[in-house]
């Protein structure tokens, strides 16, 4: 007889109102009939206790009659306690080798959302091993580890959800579930419609009087249409002849997106660095890297002479390559693998970034764009990035105040 097949285990469920001492109470008896516990878990949910625990003997009486006192009534005041004869291995979450998180968010996902999901994701025989609601508030956020016995790759499961994602307007990003998910380290964010609220280019060429004729080639060039770095000398040949006090005064008024700051404070809380990789002007990312104590910016460097722009760039372009490269050369700088970056991004130009990064954020991005993504987000407020990080909306409201009390 091999020393499994020597074993005697019970499955006890305890159900009640939480308070103090229940689990003292039955570990007691469990104590006191001499059983050993092999695993146990709890959970709180709403004010009631769900507590798990699997307890041994290799005295099949002692379980017996551990088994008749906790089922006595009352015996663990105020709570049912269910106990079940346990034949199987442990770990069965085990066998689901792939795992993925998927994480929605959405204005209310009713109980016809949540069934059309699950639905979908039985489809493709994938379990749901747990499922968390990280908000209820102006968000509602909703967290699903699922796992599959067969290889499945998070793009498989997005490709399957993008019907879902349309019908019920959620945001949706399907991550693995390693070690690495919630241990992020890095964000780097595009800067022009990502981390600032406009495109600056579109700004000097207003300045510059022509606007128009530059706005359209920015367009172009961030649906993915023209080449990236075409369309950026065309545009800053367009520039030629601005005063560094036009610069100046087009940096000024350049808005923040919404909860762009409050993002920063809270990640830097949380001990991310943070870095700034832009398509646009080190005339103005430098700036926005000292205001908001950035630890990194990268972006392209006009060419200015006697105060004035000439219409050329110095050195390399950052195009859509030099954005990725940039990302894995800050990762190796930092000594974090490439699964603990985020990168968070709205144009065509970021698309190699973000595939590149262990979670990639589309921000109201271009299609094009989204597609290329594991994660999207289309509200006009940066901070719900934290969701994806697996944050819950009690912790990012705590946190926030933290990041105001030190800023
Ligand atoms: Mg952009």
């Amino acid at each position: 007889m091999t020393d499994q097949e020597n074993r005697n285990q019970l499955h006890l469920h305890v159900a009640g109102m939480d308070r103090p001492g229940i689990l003292a109470d039955v570990l007691g008896e469990i104590v006191e009939h001499e059983c050993l516990v092999v695993d146990i878990k709890q959970f709180v949910f709403n004010g009631l206790l769900n507590l798990s625990l699997l307890v041994e003997s290799r005295d099949n009486e002692k379980l017996t009659s551990l088994n008749q006192t906790l089922l006595e009534a009352n015996r663990i005041r105020d709570c049912q306690v269910r106990a079940t004869p346990w034949d199987r291995e442990l770990r069965p979450e085990e066998p689901y080798c792939f795992r993925q998180v998927v994480t929605l968010l959405g204005r209310r996902l009713g109980s016809v959302a949540m069934a059309e999901l699950t639905a979908t994701l039985a489809s493709l025989d994938l379990n749901i091993l747990r499922i968390e609601q990280l908000d209820y508030s102006d968000h509602h956020v909703l967290e699903f580890v699922i796992g599959s016995q067969k290889p499945m790759a998070g793009v498989e499961v997005l490709d399957a959800l993008v019907s879902f994602k349309e019908q019920f307007e959620v945001d949706l990003a399907v991550q693995e579930d390693s070690p690495f998910r919630r241990n992020k380290r890095l964000i780097v964010m595009d800067a022009d419609m990502t981390f600032l609220q406009c495109e600056v280019i579109d700004e000097l060429g207003k300045v510059a009087g022509c606007g128009e004729q530059l706005g359209e080639i920015t367009r172009a060039a961030m649906n993915g249409d023209v080449d990236f770095a075409e369309a950026l000398k065309r545009r800053v040949a367009l520039l030629k002849g601005l005063t560094v006090d036009q610069l100046n005064e087009v940096s000024r008024r350049i808005p923040l997106t919404p909860g762009a700051e409050a993002l920063v404070g809270i990640l830097k809380k949380l001990g991310y660095k943070i870095a700034i990789v832009s398509g646009g002007f080190r005339f103005f990312i430098d700036r926005f890297k000292e205001t908001y104590g950035l630890d990194y910016g990268f972006a392209n460097e006009l060419e200015i002479v006697d105060g004035k722009v000439t219409g050329n760039l110095v050195g390399d372009i950052v195009d859509a390559q030099a954005k990725r490269d940039i990302l894995l050369s800050l990762a190796n700088r930092e000594g974090l693998a490439v699964e603990q970056v985020v990168a968070v991004g709205d144009g065509a130009n970021d698309i190699q970034m973000l595939a590149g990064a262990g979670l990639g954020i589309a921000f109201n991005a271009k299609p094009i764009v989204a597609k290329h993504a594991r994660a999207s987000l289309t509200t006009a407020n940066l901070e719900p990035i934290l969701y994806f990080l697996g944050i819950p909306g009690k912790e990012i409201e705590e946190l926030r105040q933290m990041s105001r009390k030190v800023g």
